[in-house]
């Protein structure tokens, strides 16, 4: 490894580093959509005009699912937290590719 190229992962992996404390309103759940059919039995939902959707986030706590209503004004916030927690993901694949070539490197 050129030391040009070691000094680009190092930096690479700074950049990443300080990116990872930008995701500070990640979510790490499953989105769900539900529409449902209410009490009154003259309603349209019973003819198939569902009301909703009510958007949900299925999250895991201490080994249980659990699922959590997410009023709308807070979807946008939700769905850009899902994506967070995505980047979050791709960003430690690209750190742990990072470190086994520098790990590599000291073995070698
Ligand atoms: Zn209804």
């Amino acid at each position: 490894m050129s030391s040009r190229f070691l000094k680009h992962l190092l930096t690479e992996r700074a950049r990443l580093l300080a990116e990872l404390s930008t995701l500070s309103r990640l979510l790490h759940g499953s989105w769900v959509e539900r529409y449902s059919v209410c009490a009154r039995l003259d309603c349209d939902c019973h003819q198939g005009a569902r009301h909703g959707p009510r958007y949900y986030l299925v999250i895991n706590e201490a080994g249980h699912q659990k699922q959590k209503y997410v009023r709308h004004a807070q979807v946008k916030a939700a769905v850009q937290g899902l994506a967070e927690y995505r980047r979050l993901q791709e960003i430690v694949e690209r750190i742990t590719q990072i470190n086994l070539a520098l790990m590599k490197e000291e073995l070698a």
